[in-house]
């Protein structure tokens, strides 16, 4: 990767997820025959805000917290992209998950652009009232660039449907009129959908659904083993198991519990009662070293946690023959050769955990049109849009002989840089 093609503001000696995209970007390069002419707009984002966000804290003293929001490419539509709250955001994250959000989208055939939001920020350490002024005024700071028809954000790492009612307020009072549009995975109450906390882990499993009848690999035992128990990981957890699958390992913050007769998620989420802390002292399973866990005899890994999380150093411990990217970005691509190698087929991201943005789009839908659609709606067509999504990556990959997330790449990137070569330059 040369470093003309980092924005000043990235160091290059520490470009992070954002290299990883690049780099990924370079791979599919070959592949996209004349509009390779275009592929540097995917290397510029389009519009990077930055963010102060001041805080009166409840003992009444300020704190100022970085928040961003990245807007990487709206030539296919507004924006759409989740807001992490984290204390790890740097730019550099950010500007990669909206650019993952850009392929994303396009991949599943959505009209959106693709932008990411994120605070720097451990929320644990906030009560909720700080919680929910920092929220307030992080939407306020970002109020000029986002909108219903302009950039539409929802939850992610530590983001829910509280924060979302809390910013669909805070940009509606700035406006002077409620828009519930503006952002997606708001509670039912005032203008959810249906069918969107799960989706994410639902489309997890419809994904992984397709290619274990393709690669022969029964639902019914299937031996999986999950990181992260948040939104998408504890969803997929309970789909799978609901489908017959075994969940025989779970790795969480807290740390990492396996049992290889299986652990009933439903019951460790009762268990849990909101306290995710608690996950080692769960009794029908045995807490084992944090290391160990990308080693665990499984059939199916999903990693649904944060990025970066298989590399180059635990890739070759990794048992599974299929992988699931429920989380963004936990892939380094050396260590996808090296799974590759050893006969392990990913689903990557950008297909794999493109439930949640597609029920995002359904929710925004309803919104627009103020007509909500029954859940079984939401579902028949969340798996319609993912199966054909997955179908026709499936056979291009075949086609081209590349891997799939290649695969996903050429078809998103080839929908993305022809709008852009349509809609041409200004002036
Ligand atoms: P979440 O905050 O609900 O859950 C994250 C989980 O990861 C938590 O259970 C946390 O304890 C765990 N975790 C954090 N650090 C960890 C570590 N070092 N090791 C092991 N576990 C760790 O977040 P989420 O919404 O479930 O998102 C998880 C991933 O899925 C992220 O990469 C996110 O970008 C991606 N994603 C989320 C959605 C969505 O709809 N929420 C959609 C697409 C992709």
């Amino acid at each position: 990767m040369t470093t003309a093609a980092l924005p000043s503001f990235i160091d290059p000696a520490r470009i992070g997820p954002w290299g990883m995209f690049l780099e990924q970007l370079e791979r599919v390069e070959p592949h996209l025959g004349p509009l390779a002419a275009w592929i540097d707009t995917l290397r510029h984002p389009k519009r990077c805000l930055i963010v102060d966000v001041p805080v009166r804290m409840d003992d009444g003293h300020i704190r100022h917290f970085e928040g961003f929001r990245v807007q990487h490419n709206l030539s296919r539509g507004p924006g759409k992209g989740g807001v992490r709250f984290h204390p790890d955001v740097t730019l550099s994250e950010v500007m990669a998950l909206s650019a993952w959000m850009t392929v994303k989208n396009a991949a599943v055939n959505l009209p959106y652009g693709g932008a990411k939001g994120g605070v720097r920020v451990n929320p644990a350490e906030l009560s909720m009232p700080e919680l929910e002024r920092l929220t307030r005024r992080y939407t306020s700071e970002i109020g000029s660039i986002i909108g219903p028809d302009r950039d539409i954000p929802a939850p992610d790492v530590n983001t829910n449907e509280q924060i979302m009612a809390w910013m669909m307020d805070t940009y509606s009072i700035n406006q002077g009129s409620t828009q519930t549009g503006v952002v997606t995975g708001k509670p039912i109450s005032m203008g959810g959908s249906l069918g969107r906390k799960d989706a994410t882990g639902r489309g997890c499993y419809v994904v992984a659904r397709e290619a274990m009848q393709r690669l022969g690999m029964p639902m019914e035992g299937a031996r999986i083993a999950i990181q992260g128990f948040g939104n998408v990981g504890s969803a997929a957890a309970r789909i799978f198991h609901d489908a017959g699958a075994k969940i025989v390992a779970i790795q969480d913050a807290a740390g990492t519990i396996a049992n290889t007769n299986g652990i009933n998620p439903h019951a460790l989420l009762g268990f849990l009662n909101g306290n995710p802390r608690a996950l080692l002292d769960y009794p029908e399973a045995e807490a084992i070293a944090n290391a160990d866990f990308w080693g665990v005899d499984c059939d199916l890994l999903l990693p649904a946690a944060l990025e970066n999380q298989i590399t180059a150093a635990n890739a070759g411990q990794v048992r599974a023959k299929l992988i699931v990217e429920g989380a963004n970005g936990p892939t380094t691509p050396q260590a996808e050769d090296i799974l590759n190698a050893n006969g392990c087929t990913v689903l990557p991201d950008v297909l794999a955990n493109a439930g949640g943005v597609t029920v995002s789009y359904f929710e925004w839908v309803q919104n627009a049109s103020s007509f909500f659609w029954t859940e079984k709606d939401i579902h028949d067509r969340l798996d319609r849009v993912l199966t054909e999504a997955f179908q026709g990556i499936w056979d291009l990959a075949a086609a081209r002989k590349v891997n799939l997330r290649t695969a996903t790449y050429i078809m998103a990137c080839s929908r993305v840089l022809e709008a852009r070569a349509l809609r041409g330059i200004y002036p």
